[in-house]
C-alpha cells in the first residue's frame, strides 16, 4: 500500500551516518539538532533518588499533576503566560504533541497555514492527518511570516497557521509586535494558532522570548507546543508539553490512552527536576550553545564562508552558493558526507533548495577538529 508520508532528506542523511560510523569511518555530523551534552547532575541526582523510593508503574495519562503544575510555572514565570495546571498536558515530545493536535482539529480538505522554510515534519504530519498544506514562501524576509502574507493565503478552509519561534532551521526570532498582528489576524478568521516554541531558551542576545501565550486577548486560540529536548538538553527523554484550552487538552486524552499510555514515569521525574531548576539548567545549555555557535562560525570563516551568526536557536541556515556551484541541495549533501564526512541538511528538508542547513549541537570537538575544505562538487 503506498504511504502517504515520504521518507525525509534528514532520514537519508541520518542513516549514511549511520552507516559511516559502523564502517569506522570519520563523521562530522552537523545534521542532528541536538544540544549534545551530558545529562545535568542536577536531574541525574533526582531521577536516580526516586528510582529508589518509587515504582516506575502506569503513568496518568495527562503527565503527573507535579509535573504539569511545574509547566505551568515555568510557562508564567519565564514567558509572561498565564496557565494553569488544566492548562497544561505532558505528551511524548512536542512531536507526538503536535501529531495528536492535528489528530484532532483538522479533517480532509480542511487548510494548514506553513511559513517557509519549515521544520520537516509540519508537511507530512498536516498529510498523515489528510489536511492540505499551505506553503507560504516568506520570499527571505528573515524567513518569517508577515501579516501580509498571512492574510494573502487565508481561504475558507482554513484552520491552523502554524508559527515556529524561534525558527528550524531559520533561528529566526519574532518581536512581539509581530506576533500581535498574526494573532489578531488569527483570531479576527476563526484560525487556530499551533505556536511550536521548542527553542525558546536558546536566545544568545538581550531580546527577550516572547511566546504566543502570552497574550491573554488571544489565550483562547493559541496552543503553544513546548519541550525538555532543546532547552534542557533532554532529548532521548521525550518528554514534551502543549499548553492551551482546558478542554482541547483534555479531548487529547483517549488518544494518548490508545497509544502511548502516557511518558513514562522515569522521563517525567527527569522533567520535573529540568523543570524546578530551569534557570540553571537552561543557562548552562544556553552558554555550552553560543559558544558552539562562535567556533562553527569562526571554522568556516576559515573557508571563506561567511555566516551571519544567529541570535537564537541551533542553526545556520546558508546559501549553498557558498559552498558549491551544484544546484540540488540533497545531492550535494549526500556527495559532501560520501566525501568529506561532513554531514548537512538540504535545504529542500525544509522546502527551501539552495540552501543547506548545519546544526550547532555536536560536541566542541567534532566543531573545531573539522578540517573544512572547498569540496569540488
Ligand atoms: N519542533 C521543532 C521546530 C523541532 O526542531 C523539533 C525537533 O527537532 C521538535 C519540534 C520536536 O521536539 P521533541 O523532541 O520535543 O519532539
Amino acid at each position: 500500500m503506498k504511504s502517504k508520508i515520504n521518507l525525509s532528506a534528514t532520514a537519508k542523511i541520518h542513516a549514511k551516518v549511520l552507516e559511516r560510523k559502523s564502517q569506522n569511518l570519520p563523521v562530522y555530523d552537523f545534521s542532528i539538532g541536538e544540544p549534545d551534552l551530558p545529562i545535568h547532575p542536577l536531574i541525574e541526582g533526582f531521577v536516580s533518588a526516586k528510582l529508589k523510593q518509587e515504582k516506575a508503574l502506569y503513568p496518568a495519562l495527562a503527565g503527573f499533576s507535579q509535573l504539569r503544575a511545574a509547566a505551568a510555572k515555568w510557562m508564567n514565570q519565564f514567558y509572561s503566560c498565564d496557565y494553569d495546571i488544566a492548562e497544561a498536558l505532558i505528551v511524548s515530545g512536542a512531536k507526538f504533541g503536535l501529531y495528536l493536535l492535528l489528530q484532532r482539529l483538522v479533517q480532509a480538505g480542511d487548510e494548514v497555514i506553513i511559513p517557509v522554510p519549515y521544520w520537516v515534519s509540519y508537511v507530512d504530519m498536516t498529510k498523515l492527518n489528510d489536511a492540505t498544506p499551505v506553503l507560504v514562501e516568506t520570499k527571505e524576509n528573515n524567513w518569517k511570516l508577515t501579516p501580509e502574507l498571512f492574510l494573502q493565503n487565508i481561504t475558507k478552509k482554513t484552520k491552523i497557521v502554524l508559527i515556529n519561534n524561534p525558527g528550524n532551521p531559520s533561528s529566526s526570532v519574532y518581536s512581539k509586535f509581530e506576533l500581535e498582528k498574526i494573532l489578531r489576524i488569527a483570531y479576527e478568521n476563526n484560525i487556530l494558532v499551533i505556536a511550536d516554541e521548542v527553542y525558546s531558551g536558546l536566545m544568545y542576545q538581550d531580546q527577550n522570548f516572547v511566546s504566543c501565550g502570552a497574550f491573554p486577548q488571544y489565550k483562547k486560540n493559541v496552543l503553544v507546543l513546548q519541550s525538555c529536548s532543546k532547552n534542557f538538553a533532554m532529548t532521548g527523554w521525550r518528554v514534551g508539553f502543549i499548553f492551551g484550552d482546558e478542554d482541547l487538552l483534555a479531548s487529547l486524552i483517549p488518544a494518548i490512552s490508545q497509544t502511548t499510555s502516557g511518558v513514562p514515569a522515569i522521563c517525567q521525574w527527569a522533567a520535573l527536576a529540568a523543570l524546578e531548576n530551569a534557570q540553571v539548567i537552561m543557562e548552562s545549555v544556553k552558554i555550552a550553545m553560543k559558544q558552539r555557535r562562535d567556533i562553527l562560525i569562526n571554522q568556516l570563516r576559515k573557508l571563506s564562508i561567511n555566516a551571519v551568526s544567529p541570535s537564537a536557536g541551533l542553526y545556520l541556515f546558508l546559501p549553498l552558493s557558498q559552498f558549491t556551484d551544484e544546484k540540488n541541495s540533497e545531492k550535494f549533501c549526500l556527495n559532501y558526507l560520501d566525501t568529506r564526512g561532513i554531514a548537512m541538511i538540504p535545504g529542500s528538508a525544509f522546502g527551501k533548495e539552495g540552501f543547506v542547513r548545519l546544526s550547532f549541537g555536536s560536541e566542541n570537538s567534532t566543531l573545531s577538529k573539522i578540517e573544512l575544505e572547498k569540496p569540488s562538487v
